[in-house]
């Protein structure tokens, strides 16, 4: 999508989880997209008129991506029915927006469950955006281990309560969590400002959290994700299945630190499975 000019688009419904902003169609027709960034689970498209498309996939959505040789094979039918249906799944039913790009390429949203989200902010907005503003910092970006202390500096939750709370840091979900706090050998109801020194700098435990809570993220993003059941990237690809996990749905099978002997309990924290082995995580 970056750099091409959108000539259409094409919406089939009124709403995804919200309504789409009065006209969108037709503001957006007619501008490039200038650059693509990610913000948590938001991807915002900024366009050459200074305003940005915010889109979120919720909990099915997915873009696929054809350029203008591809959209060649698909036989051309009526607007109100997806014609990419064999490539997108559902025969089409659930295409719910196009759009079609000046060199000839087509981006298809597709979401079943319409959980996602699309908007048109102006720029600087993303900043006071109800979605956006509480956001906590990004874990790739210059997030820190002192950052993190004063975010749990004061904290009576149980850290993997903490760790999921975006307003913390964005982007840890479940399972990573559960990974990062077995790697670091932390309970998951450990009391998060127990982690903090009182002169407000991580403890040694926490550095290591933080470090682990990156590389956990970074291996995760190499191997294509975690999703269990639908994942797909934009050239139709689903993502994989076989990821090993060291904690997590685990339960009853032996822990895999060394040496330490520990079997893999689950728990519930705020209504969410967590892993852990209660020997060697403290
Ligand atoms: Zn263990």
């Amino acid at each position: 999508m970056l750099g091409r000019r959108i000539t259409e688009v094409i919406l089939r419904r009124d709403n995804l989880r919200f309504p789409f902003p009065d006209e969108f169609a037709s503001r957006i027709t007619g501008r490039s997209v200038d650059s693509i960034r990610r913000r948590a689970k938001y991807l915002l498209l900024n366009l050459d008129d200074g305003r940005i498309i915010l889109s979120h996939l919720g909990m099915s959505g997915r873009y696929t991506l054809f350029d203008s040789e591809k959209v060649k094979q698909f036989e051309t039918t009526k607007n109100e029915v997806s014609r990419f249906g064999s490539a997108t799944g559902f025969e089409g039913r659930h295409d719910h927006v196009e759009f079609r790009f000046d060199d000839g390429s087509v981006a298809v949203y597709t979401d079943p469950r319409r959980f996602g989200i699309m908007d048109l902010i102006e720029v600087g907005e993303e900043q006071i955006h109800p979605l956006l503003e509480s956001l906590g910092p990004e874990p790739f970006g210059d997030w820190s281990a002192k950052q993190l202390a004063k975010k749990l500096q004061n904290k009576t939750t149980n850290i993997k309560v903490a760790l999921l709370d975006q307003r913390v840091v964005v982007g840890v979900g479940n399972i990573y969590a559960c990974e990062a706090l077995h790697r670091s050998g932390i309970h998951p109801q450990r009391q998060s400002k127990t982690l903090v020194r009182k002169d407000g700098k991580p403890t040694k435990k926490l550095q290591r959290l933080h470090e682990n809570v990156v590389q956990v993220l970074e291996q995760a993003v190499e191997v294509g994700g975690s999703s269990l059941n639908d994942f797909a990237d934009v050239n139709g690809t689903l993502g994989y299945f076989g990821h090993h996990f060291q904690a997590y749905d685990r339960e009853d099978q032996p822990c895999l630190q060394a040496n330490c002997g520990g079997t893999i309990e689950r728990i519930t924290q705020s209504g969410r499975s967590t892993f852990l082995c209660p020997r060697c995580q403290r």
